[in-house]
């Protein structure tokens, strides 16, 4: 059977590595499977909810590499939650509730006050015929609650422990206590459906195989896996991934802009896909070069069930190493387009010291534009000047001019290196010489000998 799986972010806040993690596992997990991929949108809280938030998440994920089979929201589908509320009233599974939320928050408090759990008492069921007619003609609109299916043998209104079980792809075996929680309500006041709900809906509907989320919803899944049985469908295979936390004082939140994927378009996107794919697993974390290449090494059973640290420092690291062992080929058109004609030679040259693509642009000032060279020693360069070879430059030319200077000058080691790269790249640090000095050619070498910009 080919595997369905689904990311289902709600639009009310942009992607943030945290959320991008349970992304990226769906998205492997159905790479490596053959499976399918959709992409749906959980927009029910209408009022957060907006179509700046879903394009830009549309957009993070395209910028990631992604594709998917299919396009979902859940704004569309408002008629298929109508036949399926239908469907639990008519069962029974699905009732009318008048109360209003300082009246459920007045028993909440007298239940903790006696000891009790506050769990919703049911009142509503026990409404009769005339009592439900007069709050309707009070104007009070019901909002809805689905009935768990924690009755035990008694069949009776009171919640009895019931486990609803499931074997969790990556918390191994899972139990909720259904007797312990409040019936959710599915369908609020003003006739709009919620998550718990039309989560459910789309699942079945879609024919969703697989749920990879975080194990915030964990609860939720003794719920939903509750629905689908009233539903008369087989629950999906569940697995609930621990959560991202941010480092330092960093906030992983769809509002807070710092985790934000959209404010890291300076990476490369396969380092921030194998990033947050492997962070919290027992692999290594190592840069991956491609999506195929990331999910076959995707095996949920080395995700961890304890949180993991998202460190910006250490993606950043990944970022570097990502580059520097990137063939020309990949990066050639993006050089191009930075109108940057070094070739091959150049990024073979610099590579090994960009953290970032955007850092190539020094390195190319440096081979190809102007630069005020630092002088430390201007006699010693005026030296090596008078021994610098002829035209033309290959990947022997460095060390045959430094060894002519050295045996002019007498100088070796860094007394010998530093005051060249000193005025030949005016950093500290760098590139080797031997591949830089060819690009950048002899007349620009004498002049920044000579302390000219050049
Ligand atoms: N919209 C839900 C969320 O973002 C989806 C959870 C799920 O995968 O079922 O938390």
């Amino acid at each position: 059977m080919t595997p369905h799986l689904r990311f289902a972010p709600s639009p009310t806040g942009y992607l943030h590595y945290g959320n991008l993690r349970t992304a990226v596992l769906n998205y492997l997990y159905a790479k490596k499977h053959g499976g399918h991929f959709l992409l749906r949108l959980d927009d029910t809280d209408r009022e957060r909810s907006t179509e700046e938030f879903a394009a830009q998440i549309a957009e993070d994920l395209r910028w990631l590499g992604f594709t998917w089979d299919g396009q979902a929201k859940q704004s569309d589908r408002t008629a298929r939650y109508e036949a399926a509320a239908e469907q639990l009233k008519a069962a029974g599974r699905l009732y009318a509730c008048f109360e209003t939320p300082d009246e459920l928050d007045r028993r909440r408090k007298r239940q903790l006050a006696s000891g009790r759990p506050p769990i919703y008492d049911r009142a509503a069921l026990k409404l009769t015929d005339e009592e439900r007619a007069r709050l309707e003609a009070e104007g009070r609109a019901p909002h809805w609650r689905f009935r768990l299916d924690n009755s035990g043998a008694s069949g009776g209104i009171v919640p009895e422990h019931t486990n609803v079980a499931w074997d969790d792809l990556i918390r191994g075996n899972q139990t909720v206590d259904l007797g312990s929680l409040s019936d959710p309500v599915l369908i609020r006041a003003d006739g709009t459906f919620l998550y718990t709900f039309t989560s459910v809906v789309d699942d079945i509907d879609f024919g969703i195989t697989h749920i990879i989320r975080g194990e915030d919803h964990v609860t939720n899944t003794g719920v939903q896996v509750d629905l689908f049985k009233a539903l008369g469908a087989k629950p999906p295979a569940i697995a609930h991934h621990a959560l991202l936390t941010a480092s330092g004082d960093l906030k992983m939140s769809k509002r807070s802009g710092d985790m934000a994927l959209m404010n890291s378009r300076e990476l490369e996107p396969m380092a921030v896909a194998s990033y947050v794919a492997l962070i919290g697993t027992s692999d290594a974390i190592e840069p991956m070069r491609s999506m195929d290449e990331l999910a076959s090494m995707l095996d949920l059973s080395h995700v961890s069930t304890s949180a993991a640290r998202f460190d910006l420092g250490e993606l950043k690291a990944l970022n570097a190493r990502f580059l520097h062992a990137t063939p020309y080929g990949e990066v050639a058109d993006r050089l191009t387009a930075k109108g940057i004609g070094g070739g091959e030679a150049f990024w073979l040259a610099v590579r090994g010291n960009v953290s970032v693509f955007d850092d190539v642009d020094g390195w190319w000032r440096v081979v190809d534009q102007e630069i005020a060279p630092v002088i430390e020693d201007a006699e010693f360069l005026a030296k090596a000047a008078a021994v610098l070879p002829a035209e033309p430059w290959g990947e022997a030319t460095w060390s045959d001019w430094t060894n002519a200077v050295k045996a002019a000058t007498g100088a070796k080691g860094k007394a010998l290196f530093h005051p060249l790269r000193l005025a030949l790249t005016a950093q500290e640090s760098g590139p080797e010489l031997k591949a830089l000095l060819p690009l950048i050619g002899r007349e620009k070498v004498l002049a920044r000998l000579a302390g000219k910009t050049a």
